[in-house]
């Protein structure tokens, strides 16, 4: 029991050790939408046995609840600028992006589908997005 805590902070504090690589990466902005505000490090899916920058991203808060939570819809409107990140060369900022685009066109959002449908996704990239 004791051991999974420590493990369980000691994974946290490796995901917030990151959180300097990648405000160097994210440019002191949220890298989804663009946001200065405050930022926190978020692991994207599927999560490799040590926390790392190819698979965190640094955004906002209200990115941030987007990616964690599981329940209830999107805010759609809020989440426009996908139809850019869903392109980015950066690999955690398109897998989160095309998550969540994947997760509106299943809410019925129109342009969410058709953003995902002209995309081009690296076979790579997109065994990946399945992955998560
Ligand atoms: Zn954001």
């Amino acid at each position: 029991m004791a051991r999974g805590w420590d493990q369980f902070y000691g994974r946290r504090a490796d995901v917030q050790a990151l959180g300097r690589v990648l405000s160097r990466r994210a440019r002191a902005r949220c890298e989804l939408c663009g946001a200065s505000g405050p930022l926190r490090v978020v692991e994207v899916p599927p999560f490799p046995e040590e926390p790392d920058v190819d698979r965190a991203v640094l955004v906002c808060d209200p990115c941030a609840d987007a990616l964690t939570s599981t329940k209830g819809r999107l805010d759609a409107d809020r989440l426009r600028f996908l139809a850019e990140t869903a392109w980015s060369e950066v690999l955690p900022v398109q897998l989160a992006s095309v998550r969540l685009l994947r997760r509106l066109d299943a809410e019925g959002v129109h342009w969410a589908r058709e953003i995902l449908e002209g995309l081009y996704l690296d076979p790579e990239v997109e065994a990946l997005v399945d992955a998560g």
